[in-house]
């Protein structure tokens, strides 16, 4: 049990708002995945799949352990595995993940071991590479997965998918459409020589934003769910997700001349109070945030960082706020608050998220 006191706390109503914002851009029919790999962009995958489950058609993790999380944690729903390795194809079974197979060395692994089981129609998923060249098989390879996938009843394509490489770029749209379009010639092959009709899907949040025609049978969100549209007028209809809450362990009264932190780097020119919170860098918060960069907010007023940012403390100057010992301290709760602190960091909103260290407390709260 994780009693520490830096506590994430993962707001449950805002998660049903981002949800329900990006249904009402979606056809009725059309099924939502959610993403939440790498423990739920930095919260905790596990609360927030429980949460989600009977809200949405599926889950997404990247890698299977995490899927199993999933699966021992009681959840039921379809849990596609974007990035499965050979060495983990008998625990994918074990828990009825659904593999995404990308190329031949896992497609011809897994039907080694569906056919030596044997499985019946198990689900799986086959990724195309349409442009961002990272995973997937090429358009090239379409007559030989479907000879082999005719030859076996052990497994069942559940769904073909694609990934875009630049949904959030307008300036890239044409190199979008034609990833759309390709991914629409290798399904049309599918469809015609399969015998049946697998679901298709290649949005992420930023593909529901700007292309969702291309919405097919299914969506897959991620940033979205946890508040953030890569986009100003979007992520404004959306609810930030992620709270980060501490408290002050002390305070101390320093006077001019005497430093405060490592390396000595905050000097004070005047007398100065300073709180120490407990979270540092350990926990995902960038050095990059000392030496007044980056700020919390306690008792509704604006403290800066003062000085470098510890493995596990930050120091805050709190000279002109009334505060004590014990009081709470907001890291961020809001997207005004990460997005200063992901342009600071020098990073993007999914670096930020993701960067919150499992040595927090996650909760969710609705
Ligand atoms: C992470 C991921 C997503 C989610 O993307 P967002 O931009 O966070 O919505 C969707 N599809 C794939 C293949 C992914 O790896």
């Amino acid at each position: 049990m994780n009693n520490h006191v830096t506590v994430l706390e993962i707001d449950g109503n805002a998660l049903l708002h981002n949800l329900a914002y990006f249904k009402q851009k979606l056809e009725p029919k059309t099924k939502v995945l959610a993403v939440v790999k790498a423990f739920g962009y930095g919260s905790d995958g596990i609360q927030i799949a429980q949460f989600l489950e009977d809200k949405v058609d599926y889950f997404a993790v990247a890698y299977s352990h995490e899927g199993v999380a999933l699966r021992e944690a009681g959840i039921k729903k379809p849990i596609l595995v974007l990035h499965p390795q050979t060495p983990n194809l008998q625990q994918i079974i074990n828990y009825r993940l659904e593999p995404n197979l990308y190329n031949f060395k896992i497609f011809n692994a897994f039907l080694e071991l569906a056919d030596e089981i044997p499985l019946m129609n198990y689900p799986i998923h086959i990724k195309f590479n349409t442009g961002l060249n990272r995973l997937g098989f090429w358009h090239t390879d379409i007559p030989n997965i479907i000879s082999r996938l005719k030859e076996t009843n052990h497994i069942k394509v559940q769904s073909l998918f694609s990934h875009l490489a630049a949904s959030e770029d307008l300036e890239e749209k044409d190199f979008t459409i034609n990833q759309i379009n390709n991914f629409a010639y290798i399904a049309q092959q599918f469809y015609k020589h399969l015998g049946y009709e697998p679901m298709l899907h290649i949005l992420n949040t930023s593909g529901v934003v700007n292309f969702s025609k291309a919405q097919f049978d299914m969506v897959r969100i991620g940033i979205g769910l946890y508040g953030f549209g890569n986009d100003k007028e979007e992520t404004a209809q959306l609810k930030n997700t992620h709270n980060l809450k501490s408290i002050i362990s002390q305070i101390h009264l320093i006077d001019p001349g005497e430093t405060v932190g490592y390396n000595r780097a905050f000097i004070a020119k005047s007398p100065t109070k300073s709180a120490t919170i407990p979270v540092g860098h350990a926990d995902g918060l960038s050095r990059k945030l000392g030496n007044k960069k980056g700020y919390v907010f306690i008792n509704n007023k604006k403290a800066k960082i003062i000085g470098n940012v510890c493995m596990d403390m930050i120091m805050v100057d709190v000279t002109k706020i009334d505060c004590k010992e014990g009081d709470e301290v907001i890291i961020f709760n809001s997207q005004e608050m990460l997005h200063h602190i992901s342009n600071t960091s020098e990073t993007i909103i999914y670096e930020t998220l993701t960067s919150i260290s499992p040595r927090i407390q996650k909760k969710i709260v609705s």
